[in-house]
């Protein structure tokens, strides 16, 4: 099958979250189960773009309401990603350093939709389907069905998947004229409460819609920002598929940032040498627990509550562990952490802002990761820190319920709690510090998390299975 991927992320080109870990792995996967999987989003000014060989694939133009807009979408020249990526340049609108966070995002991703739109709708085939990746992509499906510019492809089936339903790209009305001539009687069709909201236009529109885990799929319809009546009414044609991990940028035995190697075997030698390496950097002891939390610094994280469960942590167990943060996001959360390194020297320390690498060395070098997220669509930390046998300490929601079992339970690995409360993860806290004096009970729990099967092969299959259905 020919599948075309559209997306606004897509690592190692642009990735501001999971949906670029997601889109950079899916892609390469179906490739390699034997088909044609393509990758098409904006050309943004990232490092990726200049360090690659592209060649021009499609001119063309375009109107955004009364602005006339050319483009070209080039594409990467030697398939080294594992599937075609193609990139969408439109001078004026998408060639900025970030992916989003500019007052006219509505304005860019509308302009790259439509762009794609153009594109596709100039080949003399059609793809066997489009597969599009929340809201930025998400004003697809309606312009496949209702554009009359695009009618060579209304009878392409769409999948839409749902990252994050948190964001939905509304519009006021009056940018209802960015979208190419429509079928004025379909109005109700880009509509949520009164503006155009691209996210609940995909959901009504796409012949199918998926979501990263069962239950932020079943979450959905009691918790979705707005949209609750919408997925309750569609939940015919909606089904979680538990996103995966790429085994190959996320393996300890082979990752390029660590600073020792390690197999399930090796994992509590291997895990130690990274964790002197961390602490050595970051002032800690090597000799206490780590806990990390990376990510975004926000409420959907309850980054928040960090602060004081740390510092109260701190308090009360007489400085028993230490705590590592990567991140950013909120300015106040990110201030708190950083007023909080001077005087918790050793025992905490924290890195605001985005870096890959580091990551990847927290991920290797901590015994746990903290996760209270309020919302959780599918999570991948918890699957990458796993992955190199960090125990993770979760809030039980959403893809977080479906991947980490409890310690107390028969062959649990992990550290759940209810609530996105300062005494729930202090509580957690203290459950991970006591595990930890336990040697063999924490080199047990390694290993089996280490063993869990969250690789893309299987995930595949079941988009395989979905896309079939829709032929
Ligand atoms: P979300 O997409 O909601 O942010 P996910 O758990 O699905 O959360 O994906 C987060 C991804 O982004 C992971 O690969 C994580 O390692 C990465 N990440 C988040 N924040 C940072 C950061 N500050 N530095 C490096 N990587 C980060």
């Amino acid at each position: 099958m020919e599948i075309i991927h559209v997306s606004a992320e897509c690592y190692p080109v642009a990735k501001a979250g999971g949906l670029g870990d997601v889109v950079g792995a899916l892609p390469k996967y179906q490739c390699k189960a034997g088909h044609i999987a393509k990758v098409v989003m904006p050309m943004y000014r990232t490092k990726f773009l200049y360090e690659n060989e592209w060649t021009v694939d499609f001119k063309g133009s375009a109107n955004l309401g009364s602005w006339f807009f050319e483009f070209t979408i080039i594409k990467e020249a030697t398939n080294k990603l594992g599937f075609d990526l193609f990139l969408v340049d439109i001078n004026g609108l998408l060639d900025r350093q970030k992916i989003y966070g500019y007052d006219d995002d509505s304005e860019r991703f509308t302009a790259f939709q439509i762009a794609v739109m153009r594109w596709m709708s100039s080949w003399e085939h059609q793809p066997d389907v489009v597969h599009c990746h929340d809201h930025h992509a998400g004003l697809i499906p309606f312009m496949m069905r209702y554009c009359y510019d695009f009618k060579n492809l209304a009878g392409v089936p769409s999948v839409f998947t749902i990252h994050n339903a948190q964001y939905q790209g509304w519009m006021g009305w009056d940018k209802s004229r960015y979208i190419p001539r429509w079928d004025l009687w379909k109005r109700g069709m880009l509509e949520w409460a009164d503006s155009i909201n691209p996210l609940a236009s995909a959901v009504k529109c796409a012949t199918s819609v998926t979501t990263v885990s069962h239950s932020y799929m079943e979450e959905l319809r009691f918790n979705s920002n707005g949209l609750e009546k919408l997925f309750d009414y569609e939940r015919g044609k909606c089904l979680g598929i538990l996103n995966g991990i790429d085994n190959e940028v996320w393996d300890p035995e082979t990752d390029k940032y660590l600073a020792d190697h390690f197999s399930v075997k090796k994992v509590t030698a291997g895990k130690q040498k990274n964790k002197e390496a961390l602490c050595e950097a970051f002032s800690l002891d090597p000799a206490k627990p780590l806990f990390v939390f990376i990510g975004r610094l926000v409420g959907e994280k309850a980054a928040e509550i960090l602060p004081d469960a740390i510092m109260s942590s701190i308090h009360y167990t007489e400085g028993a562990a230490c705590f590592l943060v990567l991140g950013s996001g909120d300015t106040s959360v990110e201030w708190r952490f950083q007023q909080m390194t001077e005087p918790y020297k050793g025992s905490f320390n924290a890195v605001i802002g985005y870096d890959e690498t580091l990551s990847h060395k927290m991920y290797a070098g901590a015994d746990f990761l903290l996760m209270p997220s309020r919302v959780e669509p599918c999570g991948l930390n918890q699957m990458y820190a796993m992955r190199y046998g960090t125990v993770p300490v979760v809030r039980s929601t959403g893809g977080l319920q479906d991947t980490v079992s409890d310690m107390g339970e028969p062959d649990g690995f992990g550290i759940r709690f209810n609530h996105a409360t300062v005494a729930d993860v202090e509580y957690s806290i203290g459950r991970g510090i006591a595990v930890y004096r336990d040697k063999e009970q924490m080199e047990k729990m390694r290993k089996h998390m280490m063993q869990v099967d969250h690789s893309w092969e299987s995930t595949v299959d079941e988009y395989t299975a979905v896309y079939e259905s829709l032929r």
